[in-house]
């Protein structure tokens, strides 16, 4: 075990699976050599202080067209793909998302096996709580989409026996059980129908599992059902506010107001995109843009009920922060804009222990 980190930071959502799954994303890197491809391996994490996080499993669609090399060629293409449920990449089927959901979740179990000790898929709050204390890296399971999972939920018992804690019933693109958000900006989140009977009964089977239902891609209509219908706190891992960027995947007021009821959280993307006042994908974006959506989203709902969810292997996040590394450099911020050791430690890592802790019932 490595020395204890005074403040470990516990991240709401990264993509480190699909860039170490898909060579085409990560460079074909590892977990555990440094690299500067993408935002996590094990020795940037500890060089910024990240105990652990919910590593996503997504079944990407299976004919996409290719990602030109040009960023900003890529962000109108992802844009005009992406920006309409009706041009969004298929969404896969089931056995083909089976497939590589079992692939990435595999990968993520062998990493833990060959990290000695260094990395543990987490089951119970207690034992991320632990975890967090002796330098562990935490990490714990989580879909992107339950496009693996069976309406008739048959997946979603096995998968939560190998250790699934946490589910968003949807990406952007639809599926069997629920309508995501497309990427749209400046745009309201309230998009197309929500969750669909599957969805509601996807809803009831987590709530009895203690599998957490991740919000952050639903459309308002499905946030609204899972509001309605769910017993947990209300979760949306990596999303921000939209009254100061008004893109889809963020919050508005009223739903800020019902996660804060539910004694719910939200994590903060470090997207780029989805931190700007204009929306664009530019990683000249200052902490301080980063800060503001911290201050609003704590004004709103409460140093308890805010955390981080970096969304890093995933999108575009500040220069300034870089990847897992820069992490200190937030912190930083955050203290010098006044929040004390008792508030960053609620934000770094005890509010998420404490809602994981509230949905898992262990
Ligand atoms: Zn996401």
């Amino acid at each position: 075990m490595t020395a204890t980190n005074p403040l470990p930071i516990f991240d709401g959502h990264n993509d480190t699976l699909l860039s170490l799954h898909f060579a085409e994303r990560g460079g074909g890197r590892t977990f555990f050599e440094r690299s500067d491809q993408g935002h996590i391996d094990l020795p940037r994490a500890r060089e910024g202080g990240l105990g652990g996080g919910f590593c996503a499993v997504f079944a990407p669609s299976e004919k996409t067209e290719p990602v030109p090399a040009d960023p900003d060629k890529a962000a109108q293409q992802a844009l005009a793909a992406f920006g309409d449920e009706r041009t969004m990449p298929p969404t896969p089927d089931l056995a083909s998302a089976q497939r590589t959901a079992i692939a990435m979740a595999a990968d993520l179990f062998r990493i833990e096996a060959q990290s000695a000790g260094q990395v543990k898929v987490v089951r119970t709050a207690d034992e991320l709580a632990r975890c967090l204390e002796d330098g562990t890296f935490a990490a714990i399971l989580h879909f992107e989409g339950a496009e693996a999972i069976d309406p008739e939920l048959d997946a979603l018992e096995v998968f939560y026996r190998a250790g699934l804690r946490s589910l968003g019933p949807v990406w952007s693109r639809p599926n069997a059980f629920a309508h995501g958000v497309p990427f749209k900006f400046p745009h309201s989140p309230d998009t197309g129908p929500g969750l669909t009977d599957a969805g509601k009964e996807l809803v009831r089977a987590c709530n009895r599992l203690g599998v957490m239902i991740d919000l952050s891609h639903l459309n308002e209509r499905g946030f609204w059902d899972v509001a309605e219908l769910s017993d947990a706190p209300l979760v949306a891992t990596h999303s921000n506010v939209h009254a100061l960027s008004p893109v889809t995947r963020n919050l508005t007021d009223e739903q800020l107001d019902a996660v804060k009821q539910s004694d719910g959280m939200v994590g903060l993307n470090f997207a780029v995109g989805f931190l700007r006042e204009d929306g664009k994908n530019d990683a000249d974006t200052p902490i301080a843009t980063m800060i503001r959506h911290v201050d609003y989203l704590v004004e709103h709902l409460g140093i308890d009920r805010v955390g981080f969810g970096s969304d890093f292997d995933g999108a575009t996040v500040p220069r300034e922060i870089g990847d897992a590394a820069g992490l200190p450099r937030l912190v930083a911020a955050l203290r010098e804009r006044g929040y004390d050791d008792a508030a960053l430690k609620k934000l770094a890592h005890e509010n998420w222990v404490r809602v994981l802790r509230k949905t898992w019932r262990a």
